[in-house]
């Protein structure tokens, strides 16, 4: 497989195990789980709120987040599995989770940019790699946010927010754009928690991160074989893939 870009969470997923990466680029999803849809649903009604802030918009009106939220929670619920939870309960469960946001977050938070990609070129020798990555919010103060939904923020520690990419990958990508960020932020949140983890940048996990990146392209190039016998992190609980892993099977 020729790897010659790679999005900063597909690099995290690698990471943690680089056959689930490898799967995510040559199998498609066949199913689509709850907890999918409202990390998309999420994201998508905070990113029309924050825009409609962004060009003037009343930013107490919670009314604009709840008709975002119907919007999208209907186009978006087919090929969900509600076999765990209903529709109705999911339904609510979004309702929860941005409420809890819009009353304790969102009327602090002041726009500057608004899902935005940047990418960057990395270069390894003769090798090259494009890195990107959306970014859900930039604040006016420059600070990056970082949408995490969650069933229980207590499974969230800073030692965890600590190990994730996007505290050094995003703050990397911007400064290529000329982007002087002062500060990034985890907001991690379920149906009535939100906490938030500030995470210092930390320039040699960038370095690490694109080591990575570059030896990941190697093997996939030249060695897919060896994907099966990694040693790897296990994520295998929340793996798309692990009823058809064939990890797993060895
Ligand atoms: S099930 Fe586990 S070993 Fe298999 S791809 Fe997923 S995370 Fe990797």
């Amino acid at each position: 497989m020729v790897l010659d870009s790679i999005r900063v969470s597909e690099l995290q997923r690698a990471m943690s195990c680089e056959l689930s990466f490898f799967y995510s680029r040559t199998r498609k999803v066949e199913f689509k789980s709850v907890a999918m849809l409202m990390g998309s649903l999420v994201h998508k009604c905070l990113q029309d709120y924050f825009q409609t802030v962004l060009d003037g918009g009343n930013r107490a009106d919670w009314g604009v987040m709840n008709s975002l939220l119907e919007q999208y929670f209907d186009h978006d619920k087919d090929g969900v599995d509600f076999s765990k939870v209903s529709e109705l309960q999911a339904r609510e469960t979004a309702k929860h989770y941005l409420f809890t946001y819009h009353q304790k977050r969102c009327r602090l938070l002041y726009p500057l940019s608004v899902e935005r990609q940047f990418k960057v070129k990395v270069k390894q020798g003769d090798r090259e790699l494009v890195i990107s990555g959306i970014i859900d919010l930039i604040t006016t103060s420059m600070n990056i946010i970082d949408y995490k939904t969650t069933s229980s923020v207590s499974s969230w520690t800073q030692g965890r927010a600590d190990a994730e990419l996007q505290s050094a990958l995003y703050p990397y990508l911007a400064k290529t754009h000329n982007l002087e960020i002062a500060g990034f932020e985890y907001d991690v949140f379920s149906g009535k928690d939100l906490k938030i983890y500030p995470v210092e940048f930390n320039m040699r996990k960038v370095t690490d991160a694109v080591r990575f990146a570059f030896r990941l392209q190697d093997t996939l190039e030249n060695y897919p074989e060896s994907l099966l016998s990694s040693k790897s992190k296990f994520v295998c609980n929340c793996c798309n893939w692990k009823d058809e892993c064939d990890k797993r099977r060895i």
